[in-house]
């Protein structure tokens, strides 16, 4: 394990040198968040031809071009007509970028308002283990050397609100309260900014997402679909790479369970304990919807050959790292009836919370007597950590 590996280093601002666009005024009006169809009828309302859709979406979603003057594709007259008409490309950009020494990035990603949200770029699983807790399977594995690339695969932590209003005791998110929603485009503009900072080859690359920053995605269920689909349809990424993690929001779990198989990622939810009375007080939305009918909702996703729900569980030393919470957890798993697999996380300390990080031999101890009873249990290593910073811990280290 690499001790060093959460030191962060700023880099300079002639880092980014190059990848940022020109801080627009409010009131412009973004093309990123669009999809195809609906480019295609802005063009027709300004007497464009419908093609156009398809070639701007070309140039936004698979050339990942962030300004309009690259638009190549467009003649001049065109890109200046769409510019006097307030038209931009809009996509959020990074505004600063912090490099841990194992090659973990995150970032601080502004949107058009200014506000600023955490993603998370992580090169690379660990030993069995990819960043969103599958395996890893190798078929395809042999090292990305090609044009520098060093890594061969790679997991992005994608933040669906800023903030988050849920209120969990042991995050540092909930510190920040709900200041508001993302958009879709914000949403998906973070995965394609990382993307294209990364030089990544949609479709030869091996990229998974996580839908594990700053927000629960599904009390703003209708842009993180959005966002979603505006990464499947147009820039092309699959929904079985991607994983939403929910801390039981039982309505949005079931409108997820109607989602088609081709848009819809995969399901990861947040336990956090062994039963509803522990739960009750780390989580207070489990005093709306209980584990049960957390479940029941689970129940209805149609899961795809091979795909398992994730249970994810943050442990916190003494509360809910002891060997009778194991068996437990073990219970209730079994007792979903689906086929499940646990994420244990070790807990992440931030300021102003009164919880202790869970000693290795109890994580250890926890992981073995959930896999002695049969349920799949995987730890994040430390450096997994470094995601956690997307609960709110960069932009803590940032602002303080
Ligand atoms: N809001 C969603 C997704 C973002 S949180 C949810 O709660 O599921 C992603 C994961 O980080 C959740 O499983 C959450 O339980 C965990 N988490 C939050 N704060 C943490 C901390 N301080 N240390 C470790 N994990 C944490
Ligand atoms: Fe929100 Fe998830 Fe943090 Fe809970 S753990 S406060 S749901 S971000």
């Amino acid at each position: 394990m690499k001790r060093n590996s959460n030191q962060l280093v700023r880099l300079d601002d002639s880092a980014l040198a190059g990848e940022s666009e020109a801080i627009s005024p409010a009131s412009a009006k973004p093309l990123f968040g669009l999809d195809t169809v609906s480019l295609a009828a802005r063009m027709i309302e300004m007497g464009e031809p419908a093609w156009r859709g398809p070639q701007l979406a070309e140039a936004i979603y698979r050339q990942r071009l962030p300004e309009l003057s690259e638009f190549t594709t467009l003649s001049k007259s065109l890109r200046q007509k769409l510019a006097v008409e307030g038209w931009q490309v809009g996509r959020p950009r990074i505004a600063q970028v912090f490099r841990s020494v194992d090659g973990t990035e995150r970032y601080l990603v502004e949107c058009q308002d200014g506000v600023t949200v955490e993603t998370v770029w992580m090169p690379d699983g660990d030993d069995g283990e990819a960043g969103d807790g599958s395996e890893v399977d190798d078929a395809d594995g042999e090292l990305k050397e090609r044009a520098g690339k060093s890594w061969r695969r790679a997991t992005i932590c994608v933040s669906s609100q800023v903030g988050c209003a849920v209120n969990c005791q042991f995050c540092l998110t909930a510190k920040l309260g709900l200041q508001r929603n993302l958009t879709a485009g914000e949403i998906a503009g973070q995965v394609v900014a990382v993307l294209d900072r990364h030089g990544v080859e949609v479709g030869r690359d091996r990229v998974n997402l996580v839908f594990m920053g700053m927000g629960e995605p599904f009390l703003n269920y209708d842009n993180f679909m959005a966002a979603v689909t505006l990464l499947v349809r147009e820039v092309e990424l699959s929904p079985q790479r991607m994983t939403v993690s929910t801390s039981g929001i039982v309505p949005g779990i079931e409108r997820f369970a109607q989602e088609p198989a081709d848009l819809r990622p995969k399901l990861a939810i947040s336990l956090n304990a062994p039963d509803d009375r522990v739960r009750d007080e780390l989580m207070p939305i489990n005093r709306k919807w209980r584990i049960e009918a957390v479940i029941d909702a689970v129940r209805g996703v149609k899961l795809r050959p091979r795909e398992r729900i994730t249970f994810e569980y943050v442990l916190l030393g003494g509360v809910t790292d002891q060997p009778e919470h194991a068996l437990e957890v073990a219970r209730l798993v079994r007792r979903t009836g689906l086929p499940a697999k646990v994420n244990l996380i070790a807990w992440n300390p931030g300021p102003g919370i009164a919880y202790t990080t869970p000693r290795p031999e109890a994580v250890e101890a926890f992981r073995a007597t959930l896999v002695d009873q049969g349920i799949p249990a995987y730890l994040r290593r430390p450096r997994g950590r470094d995601i956690y910073a997307a609960c709110g811990q960069l932009k803590r280290t940032v602002e303080e």
